[in-house]
């Protein structure tokens, strides 16, 4: 597409998130977004960049606590911003290479509920209270047998990404294969007592291109649709619509546009990026906690096929 005609798409596509916030203005609902940003270990140059460019915006950092350094946390001790979260164990894949997961179904139960509580503890001892009980996945990934049991470890959220788009046969043999759009929609804010999902809705990287930025337009697009979705309430509209990046594979045009973004945000009286904490409220002290066995500590006998490839 010659370059003028990019730049009017881009444009029509920012008017467009404009003229959508106005619409919220008039009602008693905000427009809220949340920002994930994943695959943290220690401080980098990427990662300064991306708190310079966020400012005060509240940011969930998705820490792998099994390979987590005091360096980080001695860093992030004087950026109130910024909450860790904890994402998985080591970011350890293993699943398969089609379908990569570190929490999956396929080893025992006890053995990844020791996991995860190992690196709660990690997260505790290197960040104290920044570190919000919350498990973000690698890959989104997660055996729904595990969901039920987080809280008896200690969680009181999970954020997992869209469900990804599947193939289907398509009815006109003429065109074979028909690609679904990504399933945007959570399927419960509480997928079990005490546990509160908030996932994200636009990651910013194309995974199954190049590996960079998916472009303006096509963040734009899907941040309108569900705003849309959201103020029709054909989705869960209580769920702000959520943000995520990651940091190590940021590029230029990703760091332009969040900026653009955080602005637009942050200047509309309708909208406005929700602190972490608040997506995800502490229980109340009276509230029952589920008593189950403590799991024994993780054994590193068996180390999964790839941690570091593909990650997301
Ligand atoms: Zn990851």
């Amino acid at each position: 597409m010659p370059a003028g005609r990019t730049t009017a798409a881009i444009e029509s596509g920012w008017a467009a998130l404009e003229a959508e916030l106005h619409v919220w203005a008039p009602t008693s609902r905000t427009a809220a977004f949340w920002w994930r940003d994943d695959d943290a270990v220690t401080w980098t140059s990427a990662l300064e960049r991306l708190l310079e460019l966020a400012e005060d915006t509240p940011i969930g950092l998705a820490v792998i606590p099994g390979k987590a350094q005091a360096e980080l946390a001695q860093t992030l001790a004087v950026l109130d911003t910024v909450t860790v979260i904890q994402h998985g164990w080591r970011h350890t894949n293993h699943g398969t290479e089609q379908q990569k997961s570190e929490f999956g179904c396929a080893r025992p139960l006890c053995e990844r509920l020791a996991e995860l509580a190992a690196g709660r503890e990690r997260l505790k001892t290197l960040f104290g209270s920044r570190a919000v009980a919350v498990l973000v996945p690698p890959w989104n990934q997660i055996g729904e047998d595990l969901i039920p049991l987080l809280t008896s470890i200690g969680f009181r959220g999970l954020s997992r990404g869209t469900i990804a788009p599947c193939r289907r046969r398509a009815t006109l043999p003429i065109i074979g294969i028909l690609w679904r759009p990504a399933d945007r929609r959570r399927r419960a804010a509480k997928p079990a007592p005490g546990l509160h999902q908030v996932n994200v809705h636009v990651d910013l990287i194309d995974w199954g291109g190049r590996r960079g930025f998916i472009g303006e337009t096509e963040a734009l697009s899907i941040i309108l649709r569900h705003l849309k979705d959201r103020r029709l309430h054909r989705v869960d509209s209580d769920e702000p619509i959520g943000v995520v990046t990651h940091h190590l594979v940021q590029d230029v045009a990703t760091e332009h546009f969040l900026r653009r973004l955080v602005a637009t945000v942050r200047r509309h009286p309708a909208a406005r990026f929700v602190p972490i904490p608040e997506l995800f409220p502490a229980p109340s002290v009276n509230s029952a906690r589920c008593q189950l066995p403590i799991p024994p500590p993780p054994t590193y006998a068996r180390e999964g096929r790839s941690d570091g490839e593909g990650r997301r």
